[in-house]
């Protein structure tokens, strides 16, 4: 039954699908996903997986959660929608607003800006650093640097802070004033195999280039605590706090882009956290109500809060924030975040994540031994990621028109997972309810699969 609904192509007759080829999707029509219940999702009256991608790292609390439903119900009743545009706002978003200042604070955060996803709060983060610096005072910052390999959206100011080229070059020109340095991939990189020397370089690489632009034009600099999508690089732990060092330097901003890593994914309540690190704006999407419908929210410290404080009284001064979204701070995506962050908190879901997170990624390394084609097996909490290689010795990826990815994707649909190929990085990232034995079926199913498929 699975085959015969992957088999339809009635899935790919009317829609263009991001991020994929259609004559590709026209032979592997997409999974249609039509019903969740906690860690499982089914596609409809066919097979039923255990849902190892989360959605797409975002339902942290597991599908059809009561408490999420009760809440979005009872706000529906109540109140479907009005704008947060300031002559108006709703309740849940000034209370989802304070709940966030709440689990941030020991992070310095101190007030919230809405919007409608993971690029949208980004490009916010972006607006907010540059007009913070035309409060400031001169001299006018206006330049952002990211990391390569960055995920930060599809927006045209996160794609230009993004360090993937794939996602870029179809759009050229982008924005200018970004730039991009060497991220600490530890795995890949022509420096050294020693972590915490790779994680010093690639700090003193981003305060080179920082002295190479002038300190005095960069208004930021962002960056995910753990790479998502640019296939899960943890960095050394040494390399964000000196990031901060080479921030506080040079009087630079430092966005973390949190949209994976926020609520507990990465075994922290947030990445940053679990570095150490107290960034001066922290963006989040995805997990903040584990997308039950569409949020976005931008954080921003007492330092960046105080250039937007004035004592005009009139409503378009230059002190206001000259940028929002018709359906940012939605009420009823409010009212599942507080709901969502509850469950987050009394379940504690960012320890299990780093408890199951450290037994799965210890059993993927064990099944490696046996397996040379798994190049490279790394992770934090549930966000791991296995890097599939034709040559473990020269690290040389596959040809992707061998398919070897795909191959092994299939055969762990078959056996009822759902995983992430990216490009023959698979990707891990479970709800965080995930137990060890949910993660002993990840492990186990994909083992089967690779020795299938070798
Ligand atoms: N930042 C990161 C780190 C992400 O992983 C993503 C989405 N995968 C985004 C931003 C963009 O979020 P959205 O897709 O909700 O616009």
């Amino acid at each position: 039954t699975t085959a015969a609904a992957r088999n339809n192509d009635t899935l790919t007759r009317h829609v263009v699908y991001p991020f994929a080829n259609a004559n590709f999707l026209a032979v592997n029509p997409p999974i249609c996903i039509e019903g969740g219940d906690g860690v499982y999702v089914s596609d409809g009256p066919g097979a039923h997986y255990l849902d190892g991608q989360a959605g797409l790292w975002n339902v942290n609390v597991g599908h059809g959660r009561p408490e999420i439903k009760q809440a979005i119900i009872e706000q529906l009743d109540r109140l479907s929608f009005y704008s947060t545009f300031g002559n108006t706002t709703n309740s849940p978003s000034v209370a989802l607003a304070d709940e966030l200042c709440r689990l941030a604070e020991p992070e310095g955060m101190v007030r919230t800006f809405f919007s409608s996803g993971g690029s949208e709060a980004n490009e916010a983060a972006i607006k907010l650093a540059k007009q913070y610096w035309r409060l400031a005072g001169q001299p006018l910052r206006t330049k952002i640097i990211s990391l390569r390999g960055a995920y930060h959206g599809v927006t045209l100011g996160a794609l230009s802070a993004g360090g993937v080229n794939v996602y870029k070059e179809q759009f050229t020109p982008l924005l200018p004033g970004f730039f991009q340095v060497e991220t600490p991939h530890v795995y890949r990189n022509p420096f050294t195999s020693d972590p915490e020397a790779l994680g010093r370089l690639c700090a003193e690489l981003l305060e080179r280039e920082i002295i190479y632009q002038g300190p005095d034009s960069v208004a930021a600099f962002m960056a995910e605590p753990v790479q998502g999508a640019g296939g899960v690089i943890v960095p050394p732990a040494n390399f964000w706090p000196l990031l901060r060092e080479v921030c506080d330097r040079h009087g630079v901003l430092l966005i973390a882009d949190e949209v994976v890593t926020g609520f507990g994914r990465s075994g922290s309540m947030f990445g940053s956290r679990a570095w150490g690190v107290k960034p001066d704006i922290m963006v989040f999407a995805k997990g903040i109500n584990s997308g039950y419908i569409p949020l976005g929210a931008t954080l921003i410290n007492a330092k960046v809060a105080a250039a937007f404080q004035s004592d005009d009284k009139s409503q378009f001064t230059p002190r206001a924030f000259m940028h929002g979204n018709t359906y940012a701070g939605h009420p009823l995506a409010c009212a599942a975040a507080i709901a969502n962050l509850r469950i987050v908190e009394q379940e504690e879901l960012p320890a299990n994540a780093g408890k199951v997170g450290a037994y799965l990624l210890a059993r993927l390394k064990d099944i490696q031994k046996r397996h040379p084609n798994m190049g490279d097996v790394r992770g934090k909490g549930l966000m791991i990621g296995i890097e599939l290689v034709a040559d473990p010795e020269t690290k040389r990826p596959f040809d992707l028109a061998e398919n070897f990815g795909q191959r092994i994707w299939e055969r762990c649909v078959a056996k009822g997972i759902l995983i992430r190929n990216l490009a023959d990085t698979f990707i891990i990232s479970p709800p965080l309810t995930f137990t060890t034995e949910h993660a002993d079926k990840i492990a186990d199913t994909f083992d089967e699969a690779i020795s299938a498929v070798e």
